[in-house]
């Protein structure tokens, strides 16, 4: 099937005035916006590879002593499906938790997300009712599934369950964090949809719920955080996170990111109510550029900021190999950033952070990235 047919049987309109319009003619557009740098056939490629679906119950080990690190993940993270082109695939997960099954990990305490009884009423403080309940339409018209939001935005049939299993994660490691008796100090949630890129009413850049901004207002809201940061080394911006965050001065959002890039969002003087700090990358970035970013502009306001809680937009794009994207990092930049992150949580706020996936796109270097990244969480 070619690129141009699967897009012309999948995508169709919405009646007017609602807030997201598709248009029939988008199958002529020359590339995914995410995606420019890549062909199709590399991305069916990359599609194929990947492992058995059975590592996604692999459980602890009898005899493993549990960690303070928690992992939250659940086997609807691997059946969002948005179809062949998109490199926002199942394989990323499997790849994840195939790696995240290894005996480094034995002492990881591992929850399947449950579905969280206020998920709605906490998406409800980032998205707007209106786009919740068309998303549930969508998701209900099964016949008609799947439905794109845009080139990289698609909504499978079994996409719905997994978006809120993914925020209800973020949900799930907030509580943990937050229970001073449950032992658990940080975590991770290898989510699928990802949701830095979705705003209040708009689906975009693969994501339909905006994981971490909800997460740290349900932290507000239920558990009295004051001051709640996001740490977003994602490569792309957080646009979705920094729109959430843009007026309310105790939420702090941070971000790396190449620029320019897609959504196009995260200039430095972006800076909402000077709780936003952008520090932009520009294409052949590395590490020198990339951990100037952070100890010059970044973590000091993140510690000046005082988080009562840190979230982390964890993406691994800005990896060297990746596709979607041009910056140099390798693994070791994502254990260093995590133990500056670190650092700060437990100077501030005795080491609570809950961090949510984003992107990376090449299986192995995601699978080694956030294996170096959850290795430093353990490190508690
Ligand atoms: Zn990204």
């Amino acid at each position: 099937m070619s690129d141009h047919k699967f897009y012309a049987n999948t995508v169709r309109s919405v009646a007017p005035g609602q807030r997201i319009v598709l248009s029939s003619r988008r199958h002529t557009r020359p590339a995914h916006p995410m995606t420019a740098r890549l062909g199709v056939p590399m991305a069916r490629r990359a599609f194929m590879a990947g492992g058995s679906a059975s590592i996604l119950t692999a459980g602890l080990p009898a005899t493993a002593k549990p960690s303070a690190t928690l992992l939250v993940s659940h086997p609807a993270f691997a059946q969002h499906n948005p179809g062949p082109f998109i490199p926002e695939r199942p394989a990323r997960e499997i790849a994840i938790m195939e790696a995240l099954a290894a005996p480094a990990f034995a002492a990881l305490v591992r929850h399947e997300a449950p579905l969280h009884g206020a998920l709605r009423e906490a998406i409800l403080r980032v998205h707007a009712p209106e786009y919740f309940d068309m998303l549930n339409g969508y998701a209900s018209d099964t016949p008609n599934l799947p439905h794109a939001f845009d080139l990289d935005t698609v909504l499978g049939d079994r996409s719905w369950d997994a978006a809120l299993l993914a925020v209800s994660a973020g949900l799930h490691a907030v509580d943990c964090v937050f229970d001073k008796d449950g032992g658990i100090r940080n975590a991770f949630c290898p989510v699928r949809p990802p949701g830095h890129h979705a705003e209040a009413a708009r689906a975009m850049g693969f994501c339909f719920f905006s994981n971490v901004a909800i997460a740290a207002k349900y932290a507000c809201a239920a558990h009295g955080a004051e001051r709640v940061a996001v740490i977003d080394f994602d490569v792309h911006h957080g646009n979705g996170t920094q729109s959430a965050f843009w007026d309310e001065k105790n939420l702090f959002y941070g971000s790396t990111h190449e620029l320019p890039l897609f959504p196009g969002t995260g200039a430095v003087s972006e800076t909402g109510v000077r709780n936003v700090f952008n520090a932009p990358l520009k294409a052949g970035d590395g590490t020198v550029q990339f951990q100037l970013a952070m100890t010059e502009r970044i973590l000091p306001a993140l510690d000046d900021f005082r988080p009562d809680l840190i979230l982390i937009s964890a993406g691994f794009d800005a990896h060297e190999g990746d596709p979607l994207a041009h910056i140099r990092l390798q693994e070791a930049d994502f254990t260093w950033i995590t133990m500056k992150v670190m650092e700060i949580a437990d100077k501030h706020c005795d080491d609570r952070i809950v961090s949510m996936l984003e992107g990376g796109y090449v299986l192995k270097d995601l699978a080694h990235s956030a294996s170096a990244h959850v290795s430093q969480l353990m490190r508690v």
